[in-house]
């Protein structure tokens, strides 16, 4: 609990600097504890810390932490999400984060019962090894979602490179913020299109700077008790 308590300290810290650089409000940002690398116990104890967004990013692990946390959390889906795991999951959550394909819309379109909020996830830095849409697909992508009433497109979500470059980061966020601001300005009532879910533990500042709404942080604020576990077998 207290290492909970005291790495939220410091992210609070970090993102209100990073806030008034930008000259933005820290409650315009949310943060999702990405609980995917550990416990139920210790994704209680985010929720215990003030925490109320959880992250998970496969099946397995959010039904089970849903089991015992259910309504606790808002619950949110990270990961890449296979089509034939849609009908498990989709009204288990309340949001999505990886909305990257017409025939997932449609599986999702027939299997929730409710209007799903979706991030669609873009590939900015046009990565080889990540999921998403290029950037220059997602305008069609969104238009072809008007198809499909359960689905309600309040964002885009990318995944910035791992490097040490600052400003190679920097550019794949700002590159987000200005599809982002393409598509709010169409009006379309399925995609308001407002919300940026963008920043993880190595670079969650950088993307408050450039207009992020959601950020998802596992490492820096729960922790890895997988990789904590698999250091003790060494
Ligand atoms: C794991 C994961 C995160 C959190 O990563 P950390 O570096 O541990 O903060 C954020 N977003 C996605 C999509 C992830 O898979």
């Amino acid at each position: 609990m207290t290492l909970i308590i005291n790495n939220l300290k410091d992210i609070q810290k970090n993102i209100q600097v990073a806030c008034q650089k930008a000259g933005r409000e820290v409650s315009d940002i949310t943060i999702i504890a990405v609980t995917k690398q550990v416990s139920t116990e210790r994704a209680i104890e985010a929720l215990d810390a003030g925490l109320t967004h959880l992250g998970e990013n496969r099946p397995e692990g959010l039904l089970e932490k849903r089991e015992t946390i259910a309504d606790r959390a808002t619950w949110h889906y990270i990961g890449s999400m296979q089509t034939r795991k849609v009908r498990k999951v989709i009204d288990q959550i309340d949001y999505l984060h990886s909305l990257d394909r017409i025939s997932l819309a449609e599986e999702i379109h027939k299997r929730a019962n409710q209007t799903v909020n979706c991030f669609v996830q873009v590939n900015v830095s046009a990565e080889e090894a990540k999921h998403g849409l290029s950037p220059e697909e997602v305008i069609t992508f969104i238009e072809q979602l008007s198809n499909f009433p359960h689905i309600r497109v309040v964002g885009l979500m990318t995944m910035a490179p791992n490097t040490e470059d600052q400003e190679l980061i920097r550019s794949v966020f700002k590159g987000l913020k200005k599809l982002q601001l393409e598509i709010a300005s169409k009006g379309y009532e399925y995609a308001p299109c407002t919300e940026l879910s963008m920043g993880m533990s190595n670079d969650y500042e950088i993307a408050i700077e450039e207009g992020a709404t959601f950020i998802r942080i596992g490492t820096a604020l729960v922790g890895n008790e997988r990789r904590d576990s698999n250091e003790d077998e060494r």
